[in-house]
């Protein structure tokens, strides 16, 4: 479902973004991308929503070559992703429904279609009640669970989390991650970028860590700290 062939960004102030990287993502899997902070995780995943482009190498999602996609087809490729970050980045003056039904305004999607699958989406994350909240009168945890919501309306195929807790304390983390872990469950691939050890710990999903760029290791059922270094699968 994702590939990379030898993947390099360094960018212009020469801050080595990813340095040859080659990983195959299969569809329904859930990986969580860890290394420390300045790696390169989030350059690995922007480059998958072309937020960064790759000066070398070629990146594959859905047997499309999105290093060679028009500006213009961006939108379309954006629409197979969903996405959420540390800071939530809800619009504050929309409700909680209306965050997530906006996500399918965007795509032209029916009213039809909005008002089918927008409570079934809140109730994955728990929310059906909060439905008519703005964000400023959520805990952390539920602002975060309308991002998930929103992320995933437009049935997208793939969820990319870049430190999807990294605003949250340990017990909403694990709300967060419980919520994560059903939407995977329902197919979706997930690739969660972050540095909790904790979470990657107790978990055993795939690890791919990078340092400086690199892979440095990549588990199944793996765990942070893991002395094991598997080779990964190059293609
Ligand atoms: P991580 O998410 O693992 O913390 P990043 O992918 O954000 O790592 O960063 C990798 C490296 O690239 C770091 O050295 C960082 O300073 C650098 N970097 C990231 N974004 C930019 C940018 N827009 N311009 C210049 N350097 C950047
Ligand atoms: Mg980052």
């Amino acid at each position: 479902m994702i590939e990379l062939h030898g993947v390099t960004k360094v960018y212009s102030n020469g801050a080595v973004g990813l340095n040859n990287v080659s990983l195959r993502i299969e569809k329904g899997e859930f990986v969580f991308i860890t290394g420390n902070s300045g790696s390169g995780k989030s350059t690995f995943l922007k480059m998958l929503y072309k937020e960064v482009e790759p000066d070398h190498g070629k990146i594959i999602i859905n047997n499309k070559d999105i290093t060679k996609m028009k500006k213009r087809q961006i939108p379309y490729l954006r629409r197979e992703l969903g996405m959420v970050f540390q800071d939530f980045r809800l619009l504050p003056n929309k409700t909680v429904y209306e965050n997530v039904a906006f996500a399918m305004e965007i795509v032209g999607a029916s009213s039809k279609e909005i008002r089918r699958n927008v409570p079934v989406v809140l109730g994955l994350v728990g929310l059906s009640r909060k439905a008519r909240c703005y964000p400023n009168e959520l805990s952390g945890g539920e602002q975060q669970r309308t991002a998930l919501a929103r992320a995933i309306v437009n049935n997208n195929p793939i969820l990319i989390a870049d430190e999807p807790t990294g605003n949250l304390d340990p017990a909403t983390s694990w709300e967060i991650m419980n919520c994560l872990q059903d939407i995977n469950k329902r197919g979706v691939t997930v690739i969660m970028a972050t540095h909790e050890r904790e979470i990657v710990n107790a978990l055993k999903k795939r690890v791919i860590e990078i340092s400086s760029g690199q892979i440095s290791k990549d588990v199944y059922e793996g765990g942070y700290d893991d002395e094991v270094e598997y080779s990964h699968v190059f293609i």
